[in-house]
């Protein structure tokens, strides 16, 4: 059997970047379900499918493959055999993919090749559902939370590194509305587990919170 750290919280808490960390300093293989749901959102984008066109969702579900690969260090998602890593993570993805990530015939598909992904390996698989959903049964749980201010905060500054021209109004306003479609949606909704442990990231460095969640995987482990 293998090890299943499962880590869920809303976006801009810090679990992209903790999770990497973790998984380098415990030598676990790290499952990003975000960028699956993210790819998704782009090949939609592309193909002017909005999620109302269940029927043309389904179709296009069809013929996606979702690759995650370990190159120099950095984790590439490769989108029926094309790099996307970048590009999955633009302002415009960002306004859409919870809308499809709501979708039963969306879940229908990632939830079960994030089940066998995790079958490989000992991982930390991150997400919004990990614990509640994919592995109800993962040895440990971390619900990772941060205000909305501060949450917003970080993505901006994200946004920023990477030149993306936006207000932090606008960054806000985006991580309001997908919290509240990711809490709201009927199928695998954002929450806390039953028997996660939630940190509060609002006031800690990346470094207090990676530490904690060492220590926590760590008691379990040994
Ligand atoms: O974590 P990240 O912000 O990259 O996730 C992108 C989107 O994918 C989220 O806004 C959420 O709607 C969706 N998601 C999900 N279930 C997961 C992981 C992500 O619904 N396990």
């Amino acid at each position: 059997m293998s090890f299943v750290v499962a880590i869920d919280g809303p976006a801009g808490s810090g679990k992209g970047t903790v999770t990497k960390l973790v998984a380098k300093k415990l030598d676990l293989v790290n499952i990003d379900t975000g960028a699956m749901y993210r790819c998704v959102a782009l090949e939609a984008l592309r193909k002017n499918i909005n999620s109302t066109q269940i029927e043309k969702v389904e179709k296009m579900l069809e013929n996606i493959e979702i690759e995650m690969k370990k190159q120099d260090e950095k984790e590439i998602i490769f989108l029926n055999g094309r790099d996307v890593t970048s590009e999955i993570r633009t302002p415009e993805v960002d306004g859409c993919v919870a809308k499809f990530a709501a979708l039963k015939c969306v879940r229908d598909k990632m939830t079960p090749l994030q089940r066998k992904m995790g079958k490989k390996a000992n991982i930390i698989m991150e997400g919004r559902d990990i614990g509640t959903t994919v592995f109800p049964d993962a040895d440990v749980k971390i619900y990772l939370d941060a205000s909305v201010e501060e949450r917003a905060n970080r993505r901006y500054k994200q946004d920023k590194e990477k030149g993306i021209d936006i207000t932090y109004e606008e960054v806000l306003e985006s991580i309001k509305q997908r919290h509240k479609l990711e809490t709201e949606r009927e199928i695998a909704p954002l929450r806390q587990a039953e028997d996660a442990i939630y940190i509060d990231s609002s006031n800690m460095t990346i470094d207090e919170v990676v530490e904690k969640v060492i220590k926590i995987i760590e008691k379990t482990r040994n």
